[in-house]
């Protein structure tokens, strides 16, 4: 069905869109119709530049053909399978094509692969194998988990619970027992930082100081985004990561990347782990999974962790976890054909070759009106406004209305802008988004 044509619109009065002003939105809406390679065209037939990837999802650009077809005739083969008690061989394909580029290589040993429907699913699936690990081990009294602040882990209660976004906070109830790091944000010392900040890495000792509060005996696993994205893009401080691994394994403390982001090629290596060569005890990933094209989302488990839970009586569930979208066949095929891609066109590596260029174009914002802050890291970049007395976010709102009409997707959070275009992107596409962000933020003025 075309919906290309603005006659044609369906009423907008029963889809209730998620994380969105829905009365703002419906009374000025902007649709996306259709897409290729770097652009979406959106129902009045314009192209518009795609600055995110999607939600940081279409690392491979827009409508791949291989990735379409691969659908299409798995759709045509096995459509479902029951992910409980039965198997499809696509599952254990596309497990060990997932291994063969796990986190760290072949030495992290985080090569066990659990697959979940998104990322939410990932964060809460993780924070669940590592409860059970402890028990396993017989370290049934750690049930705590620590996350950090304005740390996003999806919408989970788990997710929320360990995220640091205090509108989730506010509403909904949360787990028990977690507590939070603090943010490693630091305006005053990293402010336009290029890269790691320098200054920070001794927030890592908060884990020390949380373990002194609530005993080691009581955590299962810290959980951090190597690079906090939805949030504003915080890059972590040089040192930070390495120190937060070094205190964990000291207290027997579970680390978790949530790679949902970083994950497959983000940051200029397969991912965040490779990137900073620090490995954690289970890496959560899920959008550049499959390109965005099927939802899906995947846990990587180290061994150490997994074959604790492959010991008890071989007849019993080893966890008592799982999902009917587990390892859903359309999804494996969707992120086969997506890691082949990867593969040939080397887009797991190709942010390092952009992020010189990238990083000089997006600091040359720097001066002007508002821009408080710019943080970038492989293909991501944060460009944080200084907020409007009385109207938080309204300025960043604003470009991001200013560059849809001119063409391009941005998108914002709070009073930051977030950039993150598919890893194809050209010099040229990185020239236009410059450009139109340029003269929106004097427009903003
Ligand atoms: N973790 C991180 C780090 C994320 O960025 C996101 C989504 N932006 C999630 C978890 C949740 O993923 P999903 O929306 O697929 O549930």
């Amino acid at each position: 069905m075309s919906y290309a044509n603005l006659s044609n619109r369906p009423s907008l009065d029963h889809y209730w869109m998620p994380f969105t002003a829905n009365r703002q939105f419906k009374a000025a809406p902007r649709m996306l119709v259709s897409a290729e390679g770097m652009h979406y065209v959106s129902d009045d037939g314009r192209p518009v530049l795609d600055g995110t990837a999607g939600l940081w999802c279409v690392n491979a650009g827009h409508g791949r053909r291989q990735i379409t077809d691969a659908v299409a005739r798995q759709l045509a083969t096995l459509d479902y399978a029951p992910s409980f008690q039965m198997g499809h061989p696509l599952a254990f394909d596309f497990a060990e094509r997932l291994a063969r580029i796990a986190p760290g290589g072949a030495a992290a040993g985080l090569d066990r692969v659990f697959f979940t429907g998104s990322g939410s699913e990932s964060v809460d699936t993780a924070l669940k194998i590592a409860i059970a690990y402890q028990r396993a081990i017989g370290q049934g009294t750690r049930t705590r988990f620590i996350g950090r602040e304005r740390g996003y882990h999806g919408v989970g209660f788990g997710g929320i619970s360990v995220g640091g976004i205090v509108n989730n906070r506010r509403v909904f109830p949360q787990l028990p027992g977690v507590d939070h790091l603090r943010h490693t944000h630091d305006p005053a010392r990293n402010a336009f930082a290029k890269g790691l900040p320098e200054h920070g890495a001794e927030l890592a000792d908060d884990l020390e100081r949380l373990v002194a509060l609530h005993g080691a005996e009581t955590i299962a696993a810290v959980i951090v985004e190597p690079v906090a994205g939805s949030t504003g893009v915080l890059v972590p401080p040089k040192g930070y990561l390495e120190r937060l691994r070094e205190i964990a394994t000291r207290h027997g403390i579970l680390l978790i990347f949530d790679e949902v982001i970083t994950g497959f090629g983000r940051l200029g290596a397969p991912f965040a782990v490779d990137y900073f060569g620090v490995v954690p005890d289970l890496v959560t990933t899920a959008k550049g999974l499959t390109n965005g094209v099927i939802p899906m989302g995947a846990v990587f488990v180290s061994r150490k962790v997994h074959d604790a839970l492959m010991t008890g009586p071989e007849a019993a569930i080893e966890l008592f976890h799982g999902y009917t979208y587990s390892g859903h066949p359309v999804a494996c095929a969707a992120g086969i054909a997506t890691l082949e891609i990867y593969e040939e066109e080397g887009l797991l590596t190709r942010a390092a070759e952009l992020a010189g260029a990238w990083q000089d174009a997006i600091h040359a914002l720097k001066g002007l009106p508002h821009v408080i802050d710019i943080r970038t890291i492989g293909l991501v970049a944060g460009i944080e406004l200084e907020s409007r007395p009385g109207a938080a976010g309204a300025r960043a709102y604003n470009a991001f209305i200013d560059c849809f009409q001119n063409g391009v997707l941005i998108r914002v959070t709070g009073d930051i802008i977030a950039l993150s275009p598919p890893l194809i992107a050209e010099p040229s596409h990185i020239d236009e988004i410059v450009t139109r962000l340029t003269a929106a933020l004097r427009r903003v003025h």
